[in-house]
């Protein structure tokens, strides 16, 4: 393939999964809800189970979203050093947005701030936002798609507390947000709360968390058992699916974390929905992918 050849076939196959992850959750999502769904009794949170299902059914016979809120297009990027399109892959991500919100079709999410216009294709300034990690000696390129709603961001914050605040302080933060926002972001939630020594480490750390599997761990013993303690305590909330009650409140609660300063303790909280629309697919240098989060998917 000469360089021409590479480029189309790269955009084709991350716009073609972009499309995809609108429409078919990630497995690690789909055996949590199945599971969290056999555990209800209530007749309420019963019926949002199997309304959440139908939608998942209708979105594959339709070939259509499964919400309509397509949010706003991330890509994590682990690009490998010697990968072939390493200088092409900002300009490569955005036509395959465009080309991505064409064949979905993917509602256009992307508006221009102070100028207040909907740029129509969902890409924009900064849009799809873009996080860079450099891979030495690899030839490879690992890309997570994650697509940003409104509901699932508008519990999203973070804050620097006071360093005698410590972990409880952290978990105070954190209760506050999912009691006061949580139920905006379509229940139950994937919790990602970021720890680290500013606010815009935290908040990034938050976003990262929501990328990882379902029923993953933090790396840290400690941090490990904080994740499964906030979780229970969520779950004692009974927030249930819709927010509308019942047995659970989240899929998860997962934690990243960054070295502090001594004297602050600053905690960041994304949420991700039971729509967690999130992908991770990796891409050789011959341009030949594999689905690691959606296996078998023939895009
Ligand atoms: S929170 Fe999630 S499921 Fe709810 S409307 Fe937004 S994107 Fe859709």
């Amino acid at each position: 393939m000469n360089k021409k050849e590479q480029r189309e076939r790269f955009i084709d196959i991350i716009a073609g999964f972009t499309a995809y992850i609108a429409k078919y959750l990630p497995d690690d999502v789909l055996v949590k809800l199945q599971e969290l769904r056999e555990k209800e009794d209530a007749p309420l949170a019963k019926i949002i189970y199997e309304a959440m299902f139908n939608d998942l059914k209708m979105a594959k016979e339709l070939d259509r979203p499964c919400c309509q809120d397509t949010g706003v297009i991330q890509y994590f990027v682990q690009v490998g050093t010697r990968f072939p399109l390493i200088d092409e892959i900002e300009d490569c991500l955005q036509e395959a947005v465009k080309k991505a919100t064409i064949i979905g079709p993917l509602r256009h999410n992307a508006v221009e701030v102070f100028d207040e216009k909907n740029t129509g294709n969902n890409v924009g300034t900064r849009v799809p936002w873009i996080d860079w990690e450099i891979i030495p000696n690899s030839d490879d390129v690992k890309i997570y798609v994650y697509m940003a709603g409104g509901g699932c961001s508008l519990p999203g914050t973070a804050k620097v507390l006071m360093p005698l605040e410590g972990y409880e302080g952290v978990v105070e933060f954190v209760f506050n947000q999912i009691t006061s926002y949580g139920i905006n972001a379509c229940p139950p939630l994937l919790v990602g709360i970021g720890i680290a020594g500013s606010a815009d480490v935290a908040a990034k750390l938050s976003k990262k968390a929501l990328l990882r599997p379902i029923g993953s761990h933090n790396s840290n013993p400690r941090g490990a058992e904080l994740e499964s303690l906030i979780e229970n305590g969520l779950n004692t909330l009974k927030i249930g699916p819709g927010g509308l009650g019942g047995e659970n409140s989240v899929m998860g609660v997962h934690i990243e974390q960054a070295a502090r300063h001594p004297a602050t303790i600053a905690v960041g909280l994304s949420t991700g929905c039971w729509a967690h629309r999130r992908g991770l697919i990796k891409i050789n240098a011959h341009l030949e992918y594999e689905t690691i989060s959606h296996k078998g998917a023939i895009l």
